[in-house]
């Protein structure tokens, strides 16, 4: 069983201060050591010298040393794509154009039922731009009877 000792040996003062100049974290100090001393008592030690770094520099030093990662975390539920296929028989069967108003500019595909997952062919129709945002609007904010 470890023995976490609070009070750092003082020959082991100058080399925690060499890593620390060398650039690095308590963490690394105490792995690389291999002495039963807890990073918080070598980060008061670092801090009682005077040495400690400023947080963009700790920062920094932690995305060097692959401590820091950043990731692509998607908040949102990822919608099933509609395959070019469907996409283009939606779009041909409805002559390629907005089945509402008859106007083929801009013409996308528009779910139905609102459900962006179902991809079924009879939940697809050839929508315009201008209707596709217009029945999204209507939809979620419909006019007051
Ligand atoms: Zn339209």
């Amino acid at each position: 069983m470890f023995i976490v000792t609070r009070q750092i040996p003082s020959k082991l003062v100058e080399s925690i201060e060499k890593l620390y100049k060398q650039g690095y974290s308590c963490q690394e100090i105490k792995d690389t050591l291999h002495v039963p001393v807890d990073v918080r008592s070598i980060q008061r030690l670092v801090k009682k010298m005077g040495i400690t770094r400023s947080p963009s520099d700790a920062f920094r030093n932690a995305i060097k040393r692959g401590r820091v990662h950043f990731h692509y975390q998607p908040n949102k539920i990822k919608r099933k794509r509609l395959s070019p296929k469907v996409r283009y028989q939606v779009l041909s069967d409805d002559d390629f154009k907005c089945v509402k108003c008859g106007s083929s500019l801009l013409v996308e595909v528009d779910h139905i039922d609102e459900d962006k997952n179902n991809n079924k062919r009879e939940n697809l129709q050839t929508l315009c731009h201008e209707c596709n945002i217009g029945k999204s609007w209507y939809l979620r904010y419909p006019p007051k009877s």
